[in-house]
């Protein structure tokens, strides 16, 4: 399953806009997928400097998400991924070389692709979709992931790697006395991207998880520094993460939309670049819509589940666009007793740690809809009796509100449910008969 065959169908069904206007990749592009963000895919097929590219963004909003994942609804798509995640399975290796195979730099200049520079006051080009696989020196633990990757010159980029999987490889060949071989892939079908972003345990293969999401089509092929890349992507580095080279790597406008600060980081060193002709290059826009969903999607996933065993029924959750896609959930529950909605609380916390704001809602309010949450609170809470406060716990090194020495926050639960002893009908927003006429009025005034 690549990119390519995804493209395909967004095109059948109308939803790519190309834009085939002269863009510089220094703002110009960012500008434009900023302004139409959440809306149709973006094809950009005349980035200045870069012809022959295709610059894509906007690959996914929650109705392509669904598609990408074969999902008939959120709660189907929450499950699919889930069980994924419990059931990796090995994608198929191939023998013959990758698609990318059309075009080999095998002195890798940088500068030829067009990657985007975001915000003002970014360090410089960021690579935003790669998706970054390495091995273990035995070959016996993969680890698939997404990095930001700034551009330092013709073959080196700094990494941004927090100290999760990736990071601990690289600490493992450090200590072997090693550069780390990674495949950067970019160009890929958005399940393994969203199975890349999925949380599994350290030696569980994210392609693994990709491959059972797309039911057992994802083909890998090996490069030559070891590391394995998607046979279909687009663009793939070989390359290696540097034992011993650290630069400044910011800042960077991140998830919450304000400049990440600067830190020293690990330097990544170009071997080669393999890309299809013609290629498509994927960027993401920070803190857009395609970057909170690929990064919330599978925390929402998270916490349906750890809601759904506290609570009878969990009908939808969202890491809200104002909330980041990371920092405020809305769930809706259906509840026996009162106390239910505080646990869905607690649960929604522990499920997902970087969660600040949580917001419990009845089965009638939309959680999709910020005004329809709001009037929940506004007409369902009260704060001395709804209200749950957690001081000092572990939050998200991107909240620029937490302490940024110790990383510690404040969390905040609202209980935004009818309480189940009061007349129901008391709390229910009215509404007007609607007779036919009316409705063809309607829709001929609205037209
Ligand atoms: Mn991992």
């Amino acid at each position: 399953m690549s990119l390519r065959t995804f493209l395909q169908e967004c095109r059948a069904k109308g939803e790519v806009l190309e834009v085939h206007e002269p863009l510089s990749p220094r703002y110009e592009i960012a500008a434009i997928v900023k302004a139409l963000d959440g809306g149709p895919l973006l094809a950009f097929t005349n980035v200045e400097g870069h012809p022959g590219f295709t610059v894509i963004s906007n690959l996914c909003n929650r109705d392509r998400l669904l598609r990408a994942l074969g999902a008939s609804d959120v709660a189907d798509a929450y499950r699919r991924l889930l069980s994924a995640a419990e059931r990796p399975s090995e994608p198929v290796v191939r023998s013959s070389g990758p698609e990318a195979e059309e075009v080999v730099m095998e002195r890798p200049d940088l500068a030829k692709l067009p990657i985007l520079t975001h915000y003002e006051g970014d360090a410089g080009p960021y690579i935003t979709s790669a998706v970054i696989s390495a091995r273990s020196s035995d070959g016996r633990v993969e680890n698939v992931s997404v990095h930001r990757l700034l551009v330092l010159g013709r073959d080196r980029m700094a990494i941004r790697l927090v100290p999760r999987h990736l990071y601990r490889l690289w600490q493992e060949a450090r200590e072997e006395g090693r550069d780390l071989p990674v495949a950067i892939s970019i160009g890929v079908h958005p399940a393994v991207i969203l199975a890349s972003t999925t949380p599994v345990p350290f030696g569980v293969s994210e392609f693994s998880v990709a491959n059972t999401l797309l039911n057992g089509r994802l083909e890998l092929v090996e490069c030559e520094n070891g590391a394995r890349a998607p046979a279909h992507a687009e663009i793939i580095m070989e390359a290696v993460i540097k034992a011993d080279e650290m630069a400044p790597e910011g800042p960077l406008v991140d998830i919450t939309g304000t400049h990440d600060v600067v830190r020293q980081q690990p330097v990544v060193r170009v071997q080669r670049i393999l890309m299809r002709e013609r290629p498509y290059y994927h960027a993401i826009l920070p803190a857009g819509v395609e970057h909170r969903l690929l990064m919330g999607f599978p925390r929402e996933a998270e916490i349906w589940r750890a809601v759904s065993k506290v609570v009878p029924r969990v009908l939808a959750v969202n890491l809200t666009v104002g909330g980041c896609g990371w920092l405020h959930a809305v769930v809706a529950i259906e509840k026996n007793v009162d106390g239910d909605a505080k646990n869905a609380i607690m649960a929604a916390f522990a499920a997902h740690p970087s969660l600040k704001h949580v917001v419990v809602v009845d089965p009638d309010i939309d959680v999709y809809d910020p005004e329809q949450v709001e009037w929940a609170i506004a007409t369902r809470f009260q704060a001395d009796k709804d209200l749950v406060v957690v001081r000092n716990v572990r939050g998200s090194s991107l909240d620029p509100s937490a302490d940024q020495a110790t990383g510690l926050t404040t969390k905040l639960g609202l209980d935004a449910t009818v309480p189940l002893g009061r007349d129901r009908k008391a709390f229910q927003r009215a509404g007007i008969p609607i007779s036919e006429r009316v409705e063809a009025l309607l829709r001929r005034l609205r037209a």
